[in-house]
């Protein structure tokens, strides 16, 4: 009666159903012996790599044979080839040292005579079928990821501000992701406005907790990902090029094209160092009114000693304005935006309705969606009930489960689609924002210089120009803009109604048409 070890291997990608595959090999092996009466001395049983011999057990057991005399184990047992080994080099190498010491390793599902030099062939085959067949699933998946992309579907980790997800029916997505995605809007916004250079807005946001190295913020602001491209990368004759990704983009394209531009050097025009002193507040928000380059600003001294100090243009313009002058016409202007006491209150309540209309919106159209997901689920659980009870047949609840998986398919997405709600109370943000509003003037002239240079960026849309003793009337932020026309009856008048009703409605139409930008402004003027 010949005696066998069983060697039972379960490979690395079999994680999953590796019990169920270490119970069968072990089954057919054990049968195999009872039928051709072997009698099995050991079952062993190995969790690794066929790579290489380099394998706990395995060298374990062959330390146990070389110590062993001759003829006390005729045979080593396996399933396949591919549990013996992948290579087939060291595959012979190997059989060759068994076979010296008179044992005989076999696949039972694939006997080979070893005897007959041909069969090595054959075992050649065996060893790299199923590398074959894990190259050729590699290639698929690579398709597979490439194809998905090229459909806009974002499938590696997650950049920051965005989340991985999956749908029901195990599709990969990203969704924008709190309070991540709100620090990266508010990075680009930031970088965008010039006012800081971008070394400066990293830390800030690093301190705010945007936990990204240095040059990862700089890759950051370079990134597509953000305004919902997908990039797909070059493949043979394939250029590489972007797609329009299923994401949902945190940022828009003007954005992103005009923090380009500052990082390429192109938009450096609203740039403002921080270097200015107290008594040039204005310094790098003010335009030549001659020549339309930035004016800088710089002491002089006089005969009696005295500093006095200037904004001016560059040489050969020579344009040249006295600070102080500029400065105060500034705070007179600045005073002109104020909005009356008692109106305050008005706005207030109407910003606060509108917005939270708008984010009730999201709420509402979040639920519904929801719900649609829940009931699709439920479908797929009648068509289950249904076919356990023979009402329908297999193919019938194939084609239910794929229409329902489709239908639950497109529903995560659009609801990947619908922002969550801003974390900071709404209430809050406008009230600051108004207060901001209210008194711009007395803000900024009790301000210092960093905070002073902070509310002219997020007041004014452009540079200022100041000529013969007064500004020109500048382009100032949207929010503050419109609250200043409305307050003044400006939009009214236009169209000649009087009664008070019909007036509020007017307003509170208005400030809806406009509310899309209104939530950035607020925040902008919040955040002072
Ligand atoms: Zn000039």
């Amino acid at each position: 009666m010949k005696i066998a070890d069983l060697y039972v291997r379960v490979s690395t990608d079999e994680q999953a159903d590796k019990g169920y595959s270490q119970r069968n090999q072990e089954e057919v092996l054990k049968r195999y012996c009872l039928v051709n009466d072997i009698k099995v001395r050991q079952v062993i049983y190995e969790d690794h790599s066929a790579k290489t011999f380099d394998r706990p057990e395995w060298q374990r057991l062959l330390t146990d044979l070389k110590g062993r005399r001759k003829g006390k184990v005729d045979l080593i047992l396996f399933t396949k080839w591919d549990r013996f080994s992948r290579n087939a080099g060291d595959a012979y190498f190997m059989i060759n040292i068994l076979r010296g010491l008179n044992i005989e390793p076999q696949a039972i599902e694939q006997p080979l005579d070893l005897e007959i030099p041909e069969n090595k062939m054959m075992l050649a085959i065996y060893l790299a079928a199923p590398e074959v067949e894990n190259d050729r699933r590699a290639l698929n998946i690579f398709h597979g990821i490439r194809r998905a992309t090229k459909e806009g579907r974002y499938l590696k980790k997650a950049p920051t501000g965005y989340i991985n997800r999956s749908t029901v029916t195990g599709k990969k997505y990203i969704a924008p992701k709190e309070p991540e995605a709100s620090l990266v809007i508010e990075s680009f916004e930031k970088v965008a406005e010039g006012t800081f250079n971008t070394e400066k807005i990293y830390t800030e946001m690093f301190k705010k907790g945007l936990s990204l190295t240095k040059s990862s913020f700089w890759r950051m602001l370079r990134d597509k990902h953000y305004i919902g491209k997908i990039f797909v990368p070059a493949y043979k004759d394939e250029e590489s090029h972007f797609v329009e990704g299923q994401h949902e983009a945190l940022i828009s394209e003007r954005l992103f094209n005009s923090v380009q531009d500052i990082l390429d050097g192109r938009g450096r025009k609203n740039k403002v160092k921080i270097v200015s002193k107290e008594q040039l507040p204005l310094r790098g928000f003010l335009e030549c009114p001659n020549c339309g380059r930035g004016l800088t600003g710089s002491p002089s001294k006089s005969k009696t000693g005295k500093y006095y100090y200037y904004y001016h243009c560059k040489s050969p313009c020579r344009c040249r304005f006295r600070a102080d002058l500029v400065n105060e016409k500034l705070i007179e202007m600045l005073n002109q935006f104020s909005i009356k006491e008692e109106r305050l209150k008005y706005f207030q309540k109407e910003l606060i309705e509108i917005l939270n209309s708008k984010l009730n919106d999201r709420g509402n159209e979040k639920k519904s969606l929801l719900e649609k997901i829940e009931n699709e689920s439920n479908k797929l659980k009648k068509a289950r009930q249904l076919l356990l009870n023979d009402k329908i047949d297999s193919d019938d609840f194939k084609e239910i489960k794929k229409e329902v998986s489709n239908s639950i398919d497109r529903l995560e997405l659009q609801l990947a689609s619908v922002r969550e709600k801003p974390k900071r109370n709404i209430k809050e943000m406008i009230k600051s924002c108004l207060r901001v509003i209210s008194n711009l003037g007395d803000l900024y002239a009790k301000s210092g210089l960093e905070d002073k240079q902070r509310l002219l960026s997020s007041t004014f849309s452009e540079k200022l120009v100041f000529e013969k003793n007064n500004y020109r009337t500048p382009k100032v932020n949207k929010m503050i803009s419109l609250i200043y026309l409305i307050d003044r009856g400006l939009y009214i008048k236009k169209n000649g109604t009087k009664s008070q009703n019909e007036d509020l409605c007017r307003q509170v139409e208005l400030i809806r048409e406009n509310s899309n930008h209104l939530g950035d402004d607020i925040r902008l003027l919040a955040g002072i």
